[in-house]
């Protein structure tokens, strides 16, 4: 019998295959009897937590990049925060520590780190005590790390605005005003010029629900410590009042009744004319009846008026201080004599000015605290 060559070649390659499979078979089946029961057993745990493993990076490498833009987004919004309404970085804000629970306090310092720079983060410093899946890789971790301090240190910051503002909100209605108005009313654009900040609706609520309900804290701090330190409770002249002047009285001039619509101060002609807050003079000139007159704006719709003066020594549009001089007391207009006619008026409508210019201490040292974060943000502001 004759086979061919061809033949006689795919025979010895299908008979080398099939010695080269024998082969393999045998030499796993040979490697397998080598390892013990234990190292085998060890061998397949560690593949099957490289394979979760996997699972799980693939998983987070996704979600780490939009959770870090996120964070800094929310990192931004603190600082901008923390400027504008403390003219400080968060760093400085250290409100007294409050352990609600939700995340304990372990001894942290606000974040430092400007940007958020995760590759460069020691995952020493990120103890925050919350509770962090310690399986993730080690990036979500620093994630996590980061979320938690931030979250706490937005809740700590609430704390400590809530508690100014209802401070504020205490002095406010102790000076006869209503808060809740006056929030509602700032918050539809009718708050006066002063309220640097509207409440951007819309960005803080997109960064969780811990900061729509710091933006809505703040802005309610800021407008009733803003009123209070735009209460003209500084006195408008270094003489005595006639404290039954405001209201209804006999006209000095036709005897007959009329309405009354400030406080008298009777005194030497010249006496210096002093703002009773501070605020943006609007109008200085000569009103019928009133004769020279200055007026000051304080924001809020807080707004004086300095009647019967006899010079000016303040122009429309400078900003005074409390207790700067504006103008010289004296007798023009519908006066009887040397005298300051004083008036507060409340979005347009005369008030009588007593209850600012009696302001209690308490009410006093709420209005300081104000002015002092406000000054200092107006400092800030000022600087740059
Ligand atoms: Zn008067």
């Amino acid at each position: 019998m004759r086979v061919s060559a061809v033949w006689q070649k795919r025979v010895a390659l299908i008979a080398g295959i099939v010695l080269l499979a024998w082969a393999g078979a045998t030499l796993a089946v040979l490697v397998n009897q080598l390892l013990t029961s234990g190292e085998r057993a060890a061998v397949a745990q560690q593949q099957a937590a490289a394979a979760a493993s996997e699972a799980r990076i693939a998983k987070y490498r996704d979600n780490v990049a939009e959770t870090a833009a996120d964070l800094e987004d929310r990192q931004e919004q603190l600082e901008e925060w923390s400027k504008v309404h403390f003219g400080v970085e968060p760093a400085a804000v250290t409100p007294e520590a409050h352990s609600d629970g939700a995340a304990p306090v372990a001894e942290q310092a606000p974040l430092k780190t400007s940007r958020l720079e995760t590759g460069r983060l020691e995952t020493g410093r990120l103890e925050t005590g919350a509770l962090i899946d310690p399986n993730l890789p080690p990036e979500a971790q620093i994630l996590a790390h980061l979320e938690a301090r931030q979250e706490n240190f937005a809740n700590r910051l609430l704390t400590a605005v809530n508690e100014r503002a209802a401070k504020a909100e205490g002095a406010v209605a102790k000076l006869g005003m209503n808060p809740a108005a006056l929030v509602r009313n700032a918050a539809t654009g009718r708050g006066g010029p002063f309220i640097p900040y509207r409440g951007g609706k819309g960005r803080a609520s997109s960064l969780g629900k811990s900061f729509a309900a710091l933006e809505s804290a703040l802005f309610r701090m800021e407008v009733l410590e803003r009123t209070l330190v735009a209460i003209p409770s500084g006195q408008p002249a270094n003489v005595l009042m006639l404290s039954s002047s405001y209201g209804y009285r006999s006209d000095p001039f036709t005897g007959a009744g009329a309405m009354h619509s400030g406080l008298d101060f009777p005194g030497p002609m010249g006496s210096p004319i002093l703002a009773a807050a501070p605020g943006r003079v609007v109008f200085v000139g000569q009103k019928s009846g009133y004769g020279n007159v200055v007026e000051v704006d304080h924001g809020q719709g807080i707004l004086t008026r300095y009647a019967h003066l006899s010079g000016f020594t303040s122009k429309v549009g400078a900003q005074v201080a409390a207790g700067e001089q504006i103008a010289k007391m004296g007798s023009t207009g519908r006066s009887t004599g040397s005298h300051l006619h004083f008036e507060v008026r409340l979005n347009g409508v005369a008030v009588n000015p007593r209850r600012f210019l009696e302001a209690k201490a308490d009410v006093l040292e709420v209005k300081d605290d104000a002015r002092q974060r406000v000054g200092s943000v107006a400092a800030v502001r000022g600087a740059r």
